[in-house]
C-alpha cells in the first residue's frame, strides 16, 4: 500500500510541469509573433549570397531617403545588387502571391509562405512563377529590376500575414512614418536578419 502511494505522489510530480506548461488550454491568449515557432536559422538562407545592406530594418535614415516617394518606415531590408540577378528564395514553402511586372518595378513583388508560416516578400524583382507553386530553399524565384535609388532586393518577413497587414497606408515593405517598432511587430513585421546565422 505505501509503495502504491508512493508510485501516486511520483507520477503527480512527473506531470506537474507538463500541466502547467498546458495551462489556459487551447485559444488562451492571442498569439503574437513571439510564440509562433521561428525556424532555426540554417532553414532560412539569404535571397542573394553574401549580401549588404543599403537600408535596414526600420533604418533610422530611412525616413529621409531622398529616392524614396514619400518618407516612410521600413518593414525589411535593402540590398543592392546588379539588375537581371537571380533571387533566390529564403525558405521553403509556397509561393502565394506573384504581383509583379517588369514595367512597375516599384510595386513588383512575389510572396512565400514558409513551412512554419512566415510570409517571405521579395520586392522589386520580376518573377514568371505562378501562386502556389512550390518552392525549395535556394530555387531561383526571379530576377532584380530597378527601382527607387537603382537596383536592389526588398527582403521583408511578416510572421502572420503579408495581405492582413496591408492597408491604412500601410504597404508590403513601408508603413507610415510615424509608425513604431513595436506597431510594426503587432502586425507582424520582423527583421530578415534576425533568421540568418
Ligand atoms: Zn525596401
Amino acid at each position: 500500500m505505501r509503495q502504491h502511494i508512493w508510485n501516486v505522489i511520483l507520477t503527480a510530480l512527473l506531470l506537474a510541469p507538463t500541466m502547467s506548461l498546458a495551462g489556459g488550454g487551447p485559444g488562451h491568449g492571442v498569439v503574437s509573433y513571439n510564440d509562433k515557432p521561428r525556424p532555426v536559422a540554417n532553414l532560412t538562407q539569404s535571397p542573394v549570397p553574401n549580401p549588404s545592406y543599403s537600408a535596414v530594418f526600420f533604418d533610422e535614415s530611412y525616413p529621409d531617403d531622398p529616392a524614396a516617394k514619400s518618407p516612410a518606415q521600413h518593414l525589411g531590408v535593402d540590398i543592392p545588387v546588379p539588375s537581371g540577378s537571380a533571387v533566390l528564395s529564403p525558405v521553403s514553402g509556397v509561393l502565394i502571391s506573384n504581383q509583379t511586372d517588369p514595367d512597375d518595378p516599384w510595386n513588383s513583388r512575389v510572396v512565400i509562405r514558409a513551412e512554419n508560416g512566415d510570409e517571405h516578400v521579395l520586392g522589386h524583382i520580376n518573377s514568371s512563377i505562378k501562386a502556389q507553386t512550390s518552392i525549395d530553399i535556394g530555387d531561383p524565384v526571379g530576377t532584380i529590376l530597378t527601382a527607387g535609388s537603382g537596383p536592389h532586393l526588398h527582403w521583408g518577413v511578416n510572421t502572420i500575414g503579408v495581405q492582413g497587414a496591408m492597408g491604412g497606408g500601410w504597404g508590403w515593405g513601408r508603413a507610415p512614418v510615424t509608425t513604431t517598432l513595436s506597431e510594426a511587430n503587432k502586425k507582424g513585421w520582423i527583421d530578415p536578419r534576425s533568421l540568418l546565422n
